[in-house]
Formats: structure tokens, sequence, C-alpha cells
């Protein structure tokens, strides 16, 4: 099975097809790689790409953009059975990010950030493209308010993620965006760090959007895999933790989850979260 979100927030009513078709969309692409017999991390990075190029999502093509209208994106993937993690921070106009960071799931570093881990990517083969590439209208006109508001840090909705059980019943979970709108360059959220925004073992595989500070304060996907170690039921888990964000950390988000054995789980404490399952019996999507 194969479940994506595409971000927590407040889409329009009018978008609101647009952000679960991309979603189905997503599941799908994933569930090709599944039905091939392919893995969990595979499937995951799969889904996540196919969200990254489409320009309704805050990732990838459609990213959010920093205080001084720069592209500067997060992503990371994490493997439940190797328990490897791979993750960039700070990264320029890749159109793929989630792709680099499973090129890093090998390696013995975690995490890598900045012209460093631009400079490791292209290394590895991937190519930067000019930053008007993965600038839409939409979010250059969303970037004007803000930043002539004054505002920065603005929650931006439509982080993408995806977290997947495959054939074997190995465990794996990606989320990429493009962050906070009007960020301040240099600034990290929750999507690429592991037991934040991203977290994959053998009891679960988490993917989180929201407010990114608050799921870092409040090490959001460990705390929900820890949870569950404990013996914890599932969803009571995840909406617990979701409410500890929002009651204790003043944050607002939600999040995708699958265990070992049970149904595909979408919660959240915002208005809206895209979200859309796959497995070989069906599939299903909602917002
Ligand atoms: N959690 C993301 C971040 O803070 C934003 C989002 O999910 O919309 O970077």
């Amino acid at each position: 099975m194969i479940l994506v979100h595409g971000g927590a927030g407040d889409v329009p009513p009018e978008s609101r097809p647009a952000h679960e078709a991309g979603c189905l969309e997503a599941v799908r692409a994933g569930g090709v790689v599944l039905a091939g017999g392919g893995s969990a991390v595979e499937a995951v990075c799969a889904a996540v790409e196919v969200l990254e190029g489409l320009p309704q999502y805050n990732a990838g093509t459609g990213c959010a953009l920093t205080r001084d209208g720069r592209v500067s994106l997060d992503a990371a993937v994490m493997d439940g059975e190797t328990m490897q993690a791979g993750g960039l921070a700070c990264l320029g106009a890749f159109p793929h990010p989630i792709r680099i960071a499973q090129r890093l799931l090998p390696e013995k570093e975690v995490l890598l950030v900045g012209p460093p881990a631009e400079e490791w990517a292209r290394l590895q083969g991937f190519a930067m493209v000019p930053e008007s590439r993965l600038i839409t209208e939409r979010v250059r006109k969303t970037w004007r308010e803000v930043v002539e508001n004054g505002g920065s840090g603005n929650f931006a909705g439509g982080t993408v993620g995806a977290v997947c059980r495959d054939a074997r019943g190995r465990l794996a979970a990606g989320t990429s965006t493009g962050g906070t709108m009007g960020k301040t360059p240099g600034r990290v959220g929750d999507s690429p760090l592991v037991g934040a925004g991203t977290y994959a073992d053998e009891h679960c595989a988490i993917s989180a959007t929201g407010e990114g500070e608050s799921f870092i304060r409040a090490c959001f996907a460990g705390q929900v895999a820890e949870a569950l170690a404990d013996g914890m039921e599932a969803e009571a888990a995840l909406y617990s933790q979701l409410e500890r964000v929002r009651d204790r950390y003043e944050g607002v988000g939600g999040a995708i989850m699958l265990t070992p054995t049970g149904p595909p789980m979408a919660l959240r404490t915002t208005e809206t979260m895209s979200w859309a399952w796959w497995s070989p019996e069906g599939e299903g999507s909602g917002i």
C-alpha cells in the first residue's frame, strides 16, 4: 500500500480538486512500482517525484520562496527496514530533491545542506535548473503579498510526502517541500529532519506537514513511533501527537502514517490536507 499527502493548510475550495487529483496521480505512480515488485523506498520516491513535478504543491515546481525570493528546498527519505535515511536542506533549484535524498541513503551521512549539498548532487549526476523553472506565477504573487506585508516564515501549505508498505512488509517514508513562504534564508523545516517531519522503522512510516518549527520542537514523528513501540493504538498515537504539536508547541498541521498491518491514516489539525492511497485492492482520495 502507498499513501501520500499534498500538504496541510487551508486550500481554497476551487483548488481542492486539483490537490486531490495530483495525490491520486502520485499514488498510481507508486502503485506501478509496487505492482512490479519494487521496494517501499522506490515507490515513495516515485510518488513524491510526481508531486514535486506538479505546480499546485509546494515542492519542486511551485515551491515557496525565501524572504529574498530564492528557492531553498528541503527533502528526506527513510527506509524503515535498513534504518537508512537521506536528507537535503537549503538546496537550490533541483526539480526532484527526493531523488537526491534517495541517492544519499547508502552513504554514512544523513543530512547535507546548502551549496556543498548542491555540489554533491551535481557530482552524483543531478542537474540544477534556472530558478525561474520552479517558480510559478501563483507562488510569485503569494510571495509578494507575504513580503510586502512584512511577513516572514509564513506557513505555506502544499508540502508533499509519501509512506509505503511493500509486499515484503518493508516500510518507508519521504517528504519534500519548499518550506514556509518568505522564510529567512538558511531556515530548515521539519521535513528533512529524521524524527521530526519524516520517519520510518518497523512499527510505522510517517510523513508530516505543517508549521515546521513546532513539529521540530515536538520531535513529532519520533514521538509517534515511540508511542507505537510502547503499544499505543495507531490512530490515537498519531492524533494525540498532532494535538500535542498544536496545544504545547502552538503549530497546526497533519500527517500520514502506515503501520505493518493497519489501514492508511491521514489526520490533520488544519482545514485541509489532500491525500490518496493505492493498494492492489483499490484506491481512495480526499482533502
Ligand atoms: N512543514 C513544512 C516546513 O515547515 C511546511 C509545510 O508542511 O507546509 O517546512
